[in-house]
């Protein structure tokens, strides 16, 4: 059967994401402990929850999808002072402008929302693949799930093709030079360490992916 997308949805998922940030937030200020400057855990909880709290507030009878983004991507940036911080809100944004008009998303909508926020990361943030970023994990997480839809996979198929995609190219970051971000800092030495925000991003596709199970 195919799914509609409500505002309710919307804001469980920004709660599902948010409780995710809580369990993993020490494994990842770990991860950029080694890399970075230790705080990438705690921006993420703290933007997750902000972003979760400004929507629970927001009436779902007068809301849409826009709405929910874009006031997710407001209270994230507002919430965090790290880089992680522009980079979702940008990302945020996008989604939001993807579901312009809708007061609910179809699964084909779901899907063009869930590759303009992996795009925007790449539009604020001009990394390319490669360059041991978050968008090592955002950018083969939608060119799956594109990729399946156009085979006719249901989302949470799309979704789960996505998951496996970030999967990889969070793996993959471990054998990079960073050349963006403060990890750039550290040249060969961050070869062998996971980049934090890959391993965030995919936490948050699996948080899209355990929504839609059927
Ligand atoms: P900060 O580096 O300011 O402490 P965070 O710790 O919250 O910020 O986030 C670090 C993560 O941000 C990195 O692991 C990387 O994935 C991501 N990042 C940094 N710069 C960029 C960029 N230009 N484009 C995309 N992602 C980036
Ligand atoms: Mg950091």
């Amino acid at each position: 059967m195919t799914k509609t997308i409500t505002v309710d949805d919307l804001k469980s998922l920004l709660n599902v994401i948010a409780e995710a940030m809580t369990r993993e937030r020490d494994r990842l200020c770990e991860l950029d402990g080694v890399i970075g400057d230790a705080d990438h855990g705690i921006a993420m909880e703290l933007g997750f929850s902000a972003a979760a709290k400004a929507v629970a507030a927001l009436d779902s009878a007068t809301s849409d999808p826009t709405l929910i983004f874009n006031t997710a991507a407001k209270a994230f940036l507002n919430a965090v002072g790290a880089s992680s911080g522009p980079l979702y809100a940008t990302a945020l944004m996008r989604a939001g402008a993807a579901a312009k008009g809708k007061s609910f998303l179809t699964e084909d909508d779901m899907v063009d929302v869930f590759v303009a926020l992996a795009r925007g990361f790449q539009d604020r943030g001009k990394a390319e693949i490669g360059e041991k970023t978050m968008v090592d994990a955002w950018a083969p997480a939608a060119a799956a799930c594109r990729a399946a839809r156009e085979k006719g996979m249901s989302l949470e198929a799309c979704l789960s093709e996505a998951l496996a995609a970030a999967e990889a190219g969070t793996e993959a970051t471990k054998d990079m030079v960073a050349t963006k971000g403060r990890s750039s800092r550290l040249g060969e030495r961050a070869i062998g360490h996971i980049d934090p925000g890959a391993a965030s991003a995919t936490v948050v596709v699996s948080c899209f992916k355990a929504l839609f199970l059927s």
